[in-house]
């Protein structure tokens, strides 16, 4: 099904929002095997929309942006009238929306009541994250789609925009994956070739970010979709931490909890970002209690104990202080596994012999100690998530190991 996305927005074409409500749907649909034809970006102006409507000859056309309940959100008045669809006040979405307010103890204003405005027949996209819903509805053999312009509020009604066009399209395809970590996707693509040979009733597609690799797996064929997904783990799985909706946090937590672990972290170079990931995964409260974040020298003494004559002779920045902190940190804590990291994130501070990017990590666990360093790459944020990741694939194993 040829599909066209259209992004409403001056902050858009100003450059002052990225547009990732494109890559997001685009990933999106992907996974079911819709390619998207043709994107346009445009400004909230009703012309704009009515010479864009006009030249779309998609199937199915996405709208994101311009639901609100100002005067400049004009995306489903235009819409309507463009297509001349038959509308209506929805009560169940105007009573979603009173909801809404209700819960963040906030009035509605009568301005929100336009954005329960429907066309008759349509399938209202619930909003939990905010006041808009989104709509599904066809005219004229096309399928039009609307949503919010928030990611936030996006990004769970394409679950329900999906199996929606799940059932409209005339050949069912399974989709599944696995996400990765530890692995770049150069390198596991130069060895997938063969692979790719063996199962080309099965597309599998690789989505890499900082620090982690998706592949997602797309067949006609539920068996051979599986076969593949089952030749892939064989030869992956030291690197395969979860599914696609997993998290690496989320599986570290998990892996805790089943084990009845505590975990703590001493943090220099990460600012404390490994324990804002653990803390983002509910129920971390069972196996997480405390966490330090030590950036000077001073504070990894004054926290953890970590002797002046370490740092004076091997610097922060070496195995001999990240094992220290992380052996210090499990008897200060009384925690059952420690990581620490430490390391230079940059731009500068870097060195001919510790460059920018050298991070070095300690683990200690039940009487076990080690230690690993990395060289990563990329800005001072993707360093430090980088090095978050690595943290907590050094978790992740080490659990694994125990199980
Ligand atoms: P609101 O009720 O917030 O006005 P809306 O549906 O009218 O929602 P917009 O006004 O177009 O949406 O955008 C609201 C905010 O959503 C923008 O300021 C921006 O932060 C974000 N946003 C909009 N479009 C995109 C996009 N294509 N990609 C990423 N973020 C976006
Ligand atoms: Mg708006």
């Amino acid at each position: 099904m040829k599909t066209a996305v259209v992004t409403v927005g001056k902050e858009i074409l100003t450059g002052k929002t990225i547009n990732t409500n494109l890559t997001t749907i685009a990933r999106k649909l992907k996974e079911i095997g819709i390619d998207v034809s043709r994107s346009f970006v445009i400004d909230d102006d009703k012309e704009e929309y009515m010479k864009i409507l006009k030249i779309i000859d998609e199937k199915v056309v996405i709208f994101t942006g311009g639901l609100g309940p100002t005067i400049d959100d004009i995306t489903r008045e235009t819409v309507y009238e463009y297509f001349n669809v038959p509308i209506e006040i929805k009560e169940d979405a105007l009573d979603t929306i009173q909801k809404y307010f209700d819960r963040m103890h906030i009035e509605k204003k009568n301005s929100n009541d336009k954005q329960a405005l429907l066309p008759i027949d349509s399938i209202v996209l619930n909003n939990n994250h905010g006041t808009a819903p989104g709509v599904i509805f066809e005219v004229n053999n096309q399928i039009i789609i609307l949503l919010p312009g928030p990611p936030n509020e996006l990004k769970p009604m394409l679950e329900d925009v999906i199996s929606y066009l799940k059932r409209k399209t005339k050949t069912f395809l399974y989709s599944n994956g696995f996400n990765l970590v530890g692995i770049g996707e150069s390198t596991m693509e130069d060895t997938l070739q063969d692979f790719y040979k063996a199962y080309k009733e099965v597309n599998v597609a690789p989505y890499a970010s900082p620090g982690e690799v998706k592949y997602v797996f797309t067949s006609e064929d539920k068996q051979k979709m599986h076969q593949a997904m089952d030749a892939f783990k064989q030869k992956y799985n030291k690197y395969i931490y979860g599914n696609l909706d997993d998290t690496l946090e989320g599986i570290v937590v998990n892996l805790l909890r089943h084990e009845h672990q505590i975990l703590s972290i001493a943090e220099s170079c990460t600012g404390g970002l490994v324990a804002s990931r653990i803390t983002k995964v509910d129920g971390a409260s069972n196996c997480f209690h405390e966490s330090f974040v030590t950036y000077s020298n001073e504070a990894k003494m004054k926290y953890l104990n970590v002797s002046e004559e370490t740092l004076k002779q091997f610097g922060a920045v070496s195995e001999e202080t990240a094992l220290e902190m992380a052996i210090n940190l499990k008897q200060n804590t009384k925690a059952d596994i420690t990581i620490s990291i430490t390391g230079i994130a940059g731009p500068t501070g870097g060195t001919l012999e510790k460059p920018v990017g050298l991070v070095y990590f300690g683990l200690a666990h039940k009487d076990k100690v080690i230690s690993k360093h990395r060289i990563f790459n990329g800005s001072r944020e993707i360093i430090q998530f980088r090095a978050s990741q690595f943290a907590l694939d050094m978790i992740r194993k080490e659990l694994l190991k125990a199980i």
